[in-house]
């Protein structure tokens, strides 16, 4: 059993997650079993109750985990499903100590920071280590060395070293270029490396970020300052896609030093060689609206953006996402004309939800391609609601507790829950689709399991009247009591999940909803173009150059 532990330094937003996944991605596609563990040194227990406006996303996985979202990265580059035990924070660190102070584990004793905390963090990441059986285990330490949050992990991983065959500690700075010569700085890196070695730490790479390639001149400096050789100083410079980043990884020398530092020898076999090259260059482009509140953070629905990257390495098919506050096309629906295609995402909470039934109208309407997914399909069930049926002022209890058509309601085991931590209904469910609609025909199955993270559903007393007025539940849960997928008879375009399909799209395995959404708006789009003929002939005679 080996570690690498990624630690950050300078500012936060680096891009750790992605060179973190990407390590693993290539010791993965090398034939070595990797698993990773995400610190993250705040006190919440899990991600489940934070606003994804501050830490984007709220991953789930199978095991129902609400987790940061950098778990979602490490399952899509190493292709690995995780729990939720991947992810340490100093919550459960803490609640875990305290629980058995108070059951007398350490009785006559003084509960210190070290060695209790340390030890604790230790079993947890020794725990996971053995449970997924790996050979390599990455560690990443979340926030930038010098926060107090996290000095009792990096004091943990220290300890680490020294107790464990092989702990290799790689750190992720930032060399800023300035002036007019670009000249690149490497005193940050120099002051970054300087306070892990306060704490007893001696990096064994650095993977140094910046705009352009690191110069060989920069790359003797810094390892000059931090007694790194220069073939483990590895330059990140900036890529337009986070596909592209390990094979840039690679040619920068990584799998020699990792060879050395792990005693391996590492063959790596390019998988993703295909897949890369359609996101290089892709043939087609879509545009597809995302109508979300949280759409100025774009990490908040980074496993759509992901989703869709998926899409365009597997077909070359780009997708261009417009980013659509939902409050804004409440009145009016016009930005939504450029769209190809709309995704209405999850989300909590009345803010931008008028705005979104207004986008779901809209589609149905236009016969814009749609894809609902959670409140997405909830939502879009509320659109046919007061549309279709004419039930006016339809909604969620989620929204109207009082509303005389509740068609949206909360689940009857949800009645009562006081906790909002980790109480929806979450994680990997089972959902049976039925045979001869448009979900079989995409899956090509009749049971899928997919993720959930709800607390509401689909009100049973109005399944007949939304079946009755031509469209249809076409998957349900396991006993058939929970509608699962919502689509329009005779209409290929248009279909809603409760589920988030997003969790689960691998690089060289898209979400099948995603992937049909994107293969919809190609075909919506060529049709609006045939029937606009000069702006067919526009666009086609663009894409040559
Ligand atoms: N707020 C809705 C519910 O709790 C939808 C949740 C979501 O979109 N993840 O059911």
């Amino acid at each position: 059993m080996q570690y690498i532990v990624v630690t950050g330094g300078v500012i936060s937003g680096l891009g750790k997650g992605t060179i973190t996944s990407s390590i693993g991605h290539i010791l993965k596609d090398s034939g070595i079993k990797v698993s990773a563990v995400k610190i993250d040194p705040y006190i919440n227990y899990d991600a489940g109750t934070m606003n994804p406006y501050q830490h984007g996303e709220v991953f789930v996985l199978d095991d129902g985990g609400e987790v940061d979202l950098d778990l979602g990265n490490y399952e899509r580059f190493m292709n690995i499903s995780l729990t939720k035990n991947n992810n340490i924070t100093t919550g459960k660190v803490y609640l875990e100590v305290i629980q058995k102070e108070r059951h007398g584990d350490y009785l006559g004793k003084t509960v210190q920071i070290i060695p209790h905390i340390t030890d604790e963090i230790k079993r947890r990441i020794r725990d996971v280590a053995k449970s997924s059986g790996a050979d390599v285990v990455l560690i990443e330490v979340g926030g930038t060395v010098g926060d107090i949050e996290s000095m009792p992990f990096l004091e943990a991983l220290r300890q680490l070293k020294r107790e464990e065959q092989n702990v290799v500690f790689a750190h992720v700075t930032l060399v800023p270029e300035i002036g007019l010569t670009l000249e690149q700085k490497t005193k940050p890196t120099q002051h970054s490396v300087k306070s892990l070695r306060e704490i007893g730490i001696q990096p064994d790479i650095i993977f140094a970020r910046s705009k352009n390639k690191l110069t060989d001149e920069t790359k003797s400096r810094i390892s000059l300052f931090t007694d790194v050789p220069v073939d483990g100083i590895i330059s990140v410079s900036d890529v337009e896609n986070v596909y592209l980043l390990p094979q840039m990884m690679v040619e920068e020398g990584l799998i020699t030093r990792l060879s050395k530092l792990l005693n391996m020898n590492i063959e790596y076999r390019d998988t993703w060689a295909k897949y890369t090259e359609n996101i290089r260059h892709p043939r087609e482009r879509v545009k597809i609206a995302i109508v979300g509140k949280y759409v100025d953070l774009h990490d908040a629905y980074i496993s759509h953006k992901e989703a869709f990257s998926h899409v365009t390495g597997n077909t070359g098919i780009a997708v261009d996402i417009m980013w659509i506050d939902s409050e804004k096309v409440r009145d009016d629906q016009s930005v939504l004309s450029e769209a190809d295609a709309i995704l209405i995402p999850g989300g909590f909470g009345y803010r931008g939800v008028e705005g979104k039934i207004a986008a779901t109208k809209y589609a149905m309407e236009n016969g814009v391609p749609f894809l609902g997914i959670c409140l997405g399909f909830q939502v879009a069930v509320i659109a046919v609601a007061r549309y279709i049926l004419g039930l006016d002022g339809a909604n969620s209890t989620e929204f109207d507790e009082k509303t005389r058509y509740p068609v949206v309601d909360i689940l009857p085991e949800q009645r009562g829950v006081k906790d909002m931590g980790g109480t929806m209904r979450l994680g990997s469910k089972k959902v049976v689709i039925k045979k001869g609609t448009l979900a079989h025909r995409i899956y090509g199955t009749d049971i899928i399991y997919e993720r959930h993270r709800h607390r509401y559903e689909v009100n049973p007393d109005y399944i007949d009247m939304i079946e009755k007025a031509g469209f249809k539940f076409s998957a349900t849960d396991e006993e058939g009591i929970r509608m699962e997928i919502l689509e329009r008879n005779g209409d290929e375009s248009f279909i809603a999940t409760q589920y988030h399909s997003e969790f689960k799209s691998r690089p060289l395995d898209p979400s099948k909803v995603h992937l049909h959404l994107v293969e919809q708006a190609l075909i919506f789009k060529h049709r609006r173009m045939g029937e606009n003929h000069e702006g067919y002939v526009a666009a086609t005679s663009s894409q040559g150059k």
